[in-house]
């Protein structure tokens, strides 16, 4: 962590399992944005997600370490899934803004799927002072930061990686590969795991 003027790029998500699109995303970001690093912040119960079981925690932070590892600038971070209760990203902020001190310049990343659901996030207002948000390009969403405070956001256009969690996880279950979609060392521990086998 060293100086304490960083620029800290964050990047939220279920990770579940953690894929290309996240990594290119986050990459993209960190050269666009000067960014000495990016946290991946793997969520704890996901309050968006209730309906559908999500994979225990500690194989999604695994995962995304195995996925970041051979990359210096990118770090895990257990946030918060060490923290009890569903995750707000107003906490995240929160505990990384701790971690690295009051002159840490944070950047929130999130695609454009997200973005548009961030009005209906916890203390919004909280959430600007704390970081400056990017939004990225996401193949199938449209990219807008209309109904967002303008110095609030930044829109980077990103590689198109038309790759979900969810088609991994339906691919697996269907026996199909996802050679090439997440990283080598995530295909090989899934199928350790066997996660998301029916
Ligand atoms: P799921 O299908 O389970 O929702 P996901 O692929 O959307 O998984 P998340 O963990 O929900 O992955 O996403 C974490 C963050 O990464 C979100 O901000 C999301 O918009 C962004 N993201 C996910 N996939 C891509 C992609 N292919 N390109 C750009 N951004 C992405
Ligand atoms: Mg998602």
């Amino acid at each position: 962590m060293g100086d304490d003027n960083r620029r800290v790029g964050i990047m939220g998500g279920t990770f579940d399992p953690i894929h290309n699109g996240h990594l290119v995303a986050a990459s993209e970001v960190a050269d666009r944005f000067g960014l000495d690093e990016v946290v991946f912040v793997p969520t704890g119960q996901p309050w968006q997600k209730t309906d559908e079981p999500v994979t225990p925690a500690e194989d999604r932070y695994l995962m995304t370490v195995i996925a970041t590892a051979s990359n210096p600038g990118f770090h895990v971070s257990r946030a918060d899934i060490d923290r009890p209760g569903p995750t707000y990203t107003v906490d995240t902020l929160r505990d990384v803004r701790a971690e690295y001190g009051p002159k840490a310049q944070l950047f929130f990343i999130t695609g454009a799927d997200a973005l548009e659901k961030i009005l209906s996030w916890k203390d919004t207002d909280r959430m600007f002072e704390l970081a400056h948000f990017i939004g990225v390009t996401r193949p199938g969403f449209e990219l807008s930061a209309a109904h967002l405070p303008a110095d609030a956001v930044s829109l980077v256009q990103v590689p198109a990686m038309a790759i979900s969690s969810t088609d991994c996880r339906a691919r697996v279950a269907a026996g199909k590969p996802v050679w090439y979609l997440v990283p080598e060392g995530v295909v090989q521990y899934i199928a350790k795991r066997r996660l998301y086998r029916r």
